[in-house]
């Protein structure tokens, strides 16, 4: 049964001890109503009451804020991501600072290694060290590597698919020891026939440089995600409800515009057909053990092993705990819509709704899934803030920073 909650009383129930908040009160009309608590809806949230005062009423059909950002202590006191590892990263400045007000931050730099031929541990993207483990070879410099990679890489005439972006770059036997079985696990489809925007986000190295990602900022909140949505969404003027679903939440609440972080193609009814995603099955399991393995995630790229990666959250979120929690990822056709599947036929589909998105008046599409992208947290925290500048601009008022 759905009920109104107001800020502060949804944080009191996640065990926070909210400031006292003026609730904005369930008669009174909003000027905004948001659909969906993850990144884009909390940063418009937060932005629209803070600086515009707005009247905000901000909905999600989960029982929890943050999307799918959302941590939380299980049973063993672990920290652990209920909807798979998030690791934040970004070379933006405005969005390291925008959330910087709502958190601390702990130096993270992830790292990836990739079980192969029977349980070799070697650096994922490959690099030096990569090449020299497994081929027992003693590349000293980048020249090195990238002779080695050279003399291995096929010539592919017109690179069309994934695959041939893989073997064009590395060769055949690279590709089937690292991406052949990933992909078809990870898509349900054979690189071959998935287009070569999809791997091209996989880059090779030549140093030796093991971290995932390089952007300059790499950082975990210092006392997780929720806390820092918490923070973020504990705003006078701002109204949550959760568990609360957009379609019975429109025939009741007043408000004049709508921000809608959904799927698109459900606000529109599935009107030309449904948007596919691939979606994820997670195991989390909490081990009577320190520790289960040396890095943050490792990779399963064999297509034998039904999973794609384990994660081990300590390692992200620095917590020491004589037990430790990990999480088994299980790519399927079937569930919560995780990543879009990329292939042009979808892409001219979500552009029919795109279509209708911009013919709609009063109502916003933000964020991954109203506007059909995969995109990283801080990509998502740029659109959101994008948003709200057009819309203060719209109302005539300048916006610094
Ligand atoms: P979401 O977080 O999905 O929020 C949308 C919210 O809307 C949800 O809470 C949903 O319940 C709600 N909603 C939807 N429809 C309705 C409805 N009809 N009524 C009411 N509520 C509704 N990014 C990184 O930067 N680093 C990472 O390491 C990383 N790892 C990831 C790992 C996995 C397995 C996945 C799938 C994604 C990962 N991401 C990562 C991406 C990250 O999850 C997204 O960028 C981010 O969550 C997007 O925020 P959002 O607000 O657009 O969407």
């Amino acid at each position: 049964a759905r009920r109104a909650q107001d800020a502060t009383e949804v944080l009191a129930q996640s065990g926070v001890a909210a400031p006292a908040i003026r609730p904005a009160g369930r008669n009174k009309p909003f000027d905004y109503m948001i659909v969906g608590a993850g990144f884009a809806g909390s940063v418009l949230a937060e932005r629209l009451t803070t600086q515009l005062g707005k009247r905000v009423l901000l909905i999600d059909k989960r029982p929890h804020i943050g999307g799918n950002a959302y941590d939380e202590k299980d049973a063993a006191g672990v920290l652990m991501h209920r909807y798979g590892p998030h690791i934040f990263h970004t070379n933006s400045d405005e969005v390291s600072g925008y959330l910087s007000q709502f958190t601390k931050w702990r130096p993270y730099e992830h790292r990836v290694l990739a079980s192969v031929k029977g349980g070799l541990l070697v650096p994922m993207p490959i690099n030096r060290t990569t090449l020299n483990t497994l081929y027992g070879v003693d590349l000293r410099t980048d020249d090195d590597a990238e002779a080695f990679l050279a003399s291995r890489a096929e010539p592919v005439e017109k690179i069309r698919t994934s695959e041939d972006v893989v073997i064009s770059k590395v060769g055949r036997e690279l590709y089937e020891t690292f991406f052949r079985g990933y992909t078809r696990k990870q898509w349900g489809m054979d690189p071959s026939e998935l287009d070569k925007s999809v791997t091209a986000r996989v880059p090779t190295r030549t140093n030796d440089d093991d971290r995932y990602f390089t952007d300059k900022f790499q950082a975990m909140p210092a006392e997780g995600y929720t806390r820092m949505f918490e923070s973020m969404l504990d705003q006078p003027g701002l109204t949550i409800e959760l568990g609360v679903e957009y379609e019975d939440a429109r025939e009741e609440a007043v408000y004049d515009r709508l921000i809608f972080t959904g799927p698109v193609d459900e606000y529109f009814d599935h009107r030309y057909g449904k948007l596919p995603y691939r979606s994820l099955a997670f195991r989390h399991e909490t081990l009577d053990q320190e520790w289960f393995q040396p890095v943050g995630t490792v990779n399963y790229p064999e297509e034998a092993t039904p999973y794609t990666r384990i994660s081990e959250y300590k390692h992200l979120t620095g917590q020491s705990a004589r037990r430790t929690t990990i999480t088994y990822e299980y790519p399927r056709a079937d569930g919560d819509p995780y990543y879009p599947v990329p292939r042009p036929e979808n892409q001219a589909l979500y552009k029919r709704y795109e279509a209708l998105a911009l013919e709609t008046a009063n109502v916003h599409f933000v964020g991954r899934l109203a506007t059909y992208r995969y995109y990283n947290m801080d990509q998502v925290v740029g659109q959101a803030l994008a948003t709200f500048r057009r819309i203060a601009e719209r109302e005539g008022r300048t916006i610094v920073a």
